[in-house]
């Protein structure tokens, strides 16, 4: 608002003044306003992810999203302008896109042509499109959208998620995206559904001046608009939906270039809040060892095109691709790692470039992410780390659904704990694959693992592409991988909510192994035994077992190095005593 110069002070002294008030009190007005706006609760639809494809969804290829984002920190806003171009597969007349009804569309056009308002409806955040002419195979389609209002605001980001509003200490902007548990329609027009990857994601982030907006993929330039904003115009190869990310504020970067044994150099950036170089020069350096890691145990970086990217956010994390999102403060850990970092950076390969075909499948996320933790400890400290590492997950393992449905399911239903496995899918999808790799050793473990991640053994930069898997796919390969059918294991590990238990019985000099199971399952888990200090391999071929002992005062220890998941009395009586303890909310 500017001032009428024939209203200067030296003239005008009370009116001026008036003006002054007025323009405060509006501004509080607006404060209090944003500060007390109950958020509407979100449609049915938009509050889930994974929702199964329409029919005219799957008769399109959507190739290429452009997306300006206009983001208004102030009055907590967001416009946007959206352009999605798809390769159309069998004839359609419509098309529809997900997208929040709370932000509402201004206009659509279709290839250019723009459409009647009475072309389109938002159902419930299901949009659909009238095509002006019906589409055939070979066709493109480029549908513009162009739609602003305020984007629902996260309750407790990254859980349940999406905008957040928050400021520095210095009181400046700082905005954050987390949408995975609710999908990508919380801010974009877009198909939300984890087996749809647009080929090319180009995004346009305005903001206003002194602001910074780091977002996926490469750096294609920074634009000075005429009134002191900035755009930030990024582009991204193949990135998940959910992993497409605004994050604002008045970042610095801390910068390296990164040579990887694969040959070639990628630049590593950590855009960091004012104040904080030293840490930030640390966590860089973490980084790029992080990196080196990686690739030496399960293969290349899959954007390594692109960059390694991390933005220091308002929420603890999440798995944004090649701009993951850092929110742990950059606390000191006796493990001598950001477990945090580290975990984010893992879904580098388990959700972004091996993506789960359906969220019945998460745990290939969170269960591999988990477990490249302890096996990074292992790594930096030597065994001691991925022990006390495992032995902090298996604590919380809480077995009260399987893992795996079998069935169709959102992410939301998988994430619930009422509803389905929620943190189990980290760690008992951890010790899963520790008993895994126990069974059938480590390069067989190793080869699959590379196998799920890029479909190949022998992944080189260029030759593998972002894909889908699922656990009856991994359950094959690590069968190939192990030379055995591992149906068995995966049957009581993943699809069953209790654990086997190995019940052993003692008489005289006569060691009895039994394993049970739930609906007496078969499992042939074989069993290390140390005797006297003598190691030897029960094989459990019928899930049953004998070891006759030279005396019957020998010393024995079942699975002396813990490789086997399995119910534990003192781990469940214990978890029975801190879930005593929680106060009834
Ligand atoms: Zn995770």
């Amino acid at each position: 608002m500017s001032t009428n110069p024939e209203a200067s002070p030296a003239h005008r002294p009370d009116r001026t003044l008036w003006v002054i008030a007025a323009v405060l009190i509006v501004a509080f007005l607006a404060i209090v306003w944003i500060a007390n706006r109950k958020q509407p609760e979100l449609a049915a639809r938009t509050a889930k992810t994974g929702w199964p494809l329409t029919k005219e969804q799957q008769s399109v290829d959507f190739q290429t999203a452009d997306l300006t984002f206009d983001v208004q920190p102030n009055n907590h806003r967001i416009d946007g302008r959206a352009t999605l171009g798809f390769l159309v597969k069998a004839p359609i007349a419509k098309l529809q896109f997900d997208l929040d009804p709370e932000l509402p569309i201004e206009s659509i056009a279709a290839d250019g042509q723009a459409l009647q308002k009475s072309a389109w409806k938002n159902d419930g955040g299901l949009v659909t499109v009238n095509l002006p002419a019906t589409k055939n195979a070979g066709d493109r389609l480029s549908l513009t959208i162009v739609y602003g209002g305020h984007p629902h605001v996260a309750k407790r980001a990254p859980w349940d998620g999406g905008i957040v509003w928050s400021q520095t200490k210095q009181g400046k902007p700082w905005v954050a995206t987390a949408v995975e548990g609710e999908g990508c329609d919380l801010f974009w027009p877009c198909f939300d559904n984890s087996m749809v990857e647009v080929g090319t994601v180009t995004q346009h982030v305005i903001v206003p001046a002194g602001l910074a907006a780091p977002a996926n993929g490469r750096l294609l330039g920074v634009d000075k608009l005429s009134d002191g904003r900035t755009r930030w115009n990024w582009e991204a190869r193949r990135p998940n939906n959910y992993a497409i990310a605004i994050d604002v504020a008045p970042y610095k970067i801390a910068k390296t270039t990164y040579e990887s044994r694969f040959g070639y150099r990628m630049p590593v950036d950590f855009w960091y809040l004012p104040g904080e170089e030293k840490q930030a020069q640390n966590l860089l350096a973490e980084m790029v060892q992080t990196i080196g890691f990686f690739e030496a145990t399960v293969g290349p970086y899959p954007w390594w095109d692109e960059k390694m990217g991390v933005v220091e956010t308002p929420h603890l994390g999440m798995e944004h691709q090649t701009i993951n999102a850092y929110g742990n403060t950059y606390k000191s850990a006796p493990e001598g790692f950001d477990w945090l970092m580290n975990h984010e950076f893992s879904h580098e390969w388990f959700g972004n470039q091996l993506t789960n075909a359906d969220w019945d499948d998460m745990w290939l996320h969170e269960g591999f992410g988990s477990y490249m933790q302890p096996v990074s400890l292992a790594w930096l400290n030597g065994r001691m780390g991925y022990d006390a590492a495992m032995f902090k997950q298996r604590q919380t393992i809480a077995n009260k659904y399987p893992i795996v449905s079998g069935k169709h399911q959102t992410e939301e239903e998988v994430y619930n704990p009422k509803t389905g496995p929620g943190g189990d899918i980290y760690v008992k999808g951890s010790w899963v694959l520790h008993t895994l790799r126990g069974l059938i050793g480590d390069q067989a473990f190793w080869t699959a693992v590379r196998r799920e991640v890029y479909g190949r053994p022998d992944p080189r930069p260029g030759n593998f592409q972002p894909r889908f898997g699922s656990t009856n796919e991994f359950e094959a390969i690590a069968g190939q991988e192990g030379h055995r059918n591992l149906k068995w294991f995966f049957d009581v590990y993943l699809r069953q909510a209790h654990l086997p238990r190995l019940v052993t019985t003692r008489q005289g000099t006569s060691l009895n192994l039994q394993w049970q199971t739930p609906k007496g399952l078969p499992f042939p888990m074989p069993v290390e035994v140390d005797v006297d200090g003598q190691r030897q391999v029960v094989p459990m071929t019928s899930g049953r077992g004998t070891v006759t002992l030279p005396n019957s005062n020998s010393v024995v220890t079942v699975d002396p190095e813990s490789k086997i998941l399995r119910q534990n009395d003192a781990i469940d009586r214990y978890r029975d005593d801190q879930a005593k303890k929680k106060p009834k909310s």
